[in-house]
């Protein structure tokens, strides 16, 4: 009995003097490797709020509210609920990603609030039955890609391009009557059609 006893004690010994095999995290930063997939964070730059990483998220991460009355998208991103899978990061159709898996991996903190990221995007509404176009970056993207010539044929994008440097936005109010003027309001393809039908006396 007497000599496992002594092992032990030179083991414990041996383990008190020698080099520490574990981090000292959380006191002291302990990076993860390269290709780490940690805490994704939108990209402001690019990320114009489509939804696409919503639909394309497996664990109900990224939640979506619209309110229609302010016009106002808001994205919120849970890391709490986060599987970590990049599935976000992959689906989205922007040339560069919106949002990226970093390799921050620590999600403790004091409240749930620390727990998730908010996006704020502008939505379009159509001025006639208020259903919505879009978000306003979204409008955007889409007609920088298509190209001036192009993105002129649609009064929506062409109004989209326009708000890049006019305020305030033009047709936000709803209106009972749709008129010829209406052409240049933000309208959802059903209303733009009454529009033209009515225009050509139809
Ligand atoms: S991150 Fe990409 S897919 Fe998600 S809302 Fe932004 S642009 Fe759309
Ligand atoms: S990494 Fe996966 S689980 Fe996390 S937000 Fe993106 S799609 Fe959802």
């Amino acid at each position: 009995m007497k000599f496992p006893k002594l092992r032990e004690l030179k083991e414990a010994l041996t383990a008190v003097f020698s080099k520490r095999y574990t981090s000292r995290f959380p006191f002291e930063e302990s990076p993860a490797p390269e290709g780490f997939r940690g805490k994704p964070f939108p990209d402001d730059e690019w990320c114009m709020g489509c939804e696409a990483c919503c639909e394309a998220c497996p664990s109900e991460a990224i939640i979506i509210e619209d309110n229609i009355k302010e016009s106002k998208r808001i994205i919120t991103r849970y890391w709490d609920r986060c599987n970590y899978c990049g599935q976000c990061e992959e689906k989205c159709p922007q040339e560069q990603p919106g949002v990226k898996l970093s390799r921050e991996y620590d999600i403790s903190g004091y409240s749930p609030d620390e727990m998730n990221i908010k996006q704020e995007f502008e939505l379009i509404v159509c001025s006639k039955c208020s259903s919505f176009l879009g978000t306003l970056k979204q409008l955007q993207t889409a007609s920088g890609r298509m190209g001036p010539a192009l993105s002129s044929s649609s009064p929506d994008m062409l109004l989209a391009r326009q708000l890049q440097t006019t305020r305030p936005m033009p047709g936000k109010a709803k209106r009972k009557e749709i008129t010829r003027s209406d052409i240049f309001t933000f309208l959802c393809p059903v209303c733009r059609h009454e529009v033209y039908r009515k225009e050509a006396g139809n």
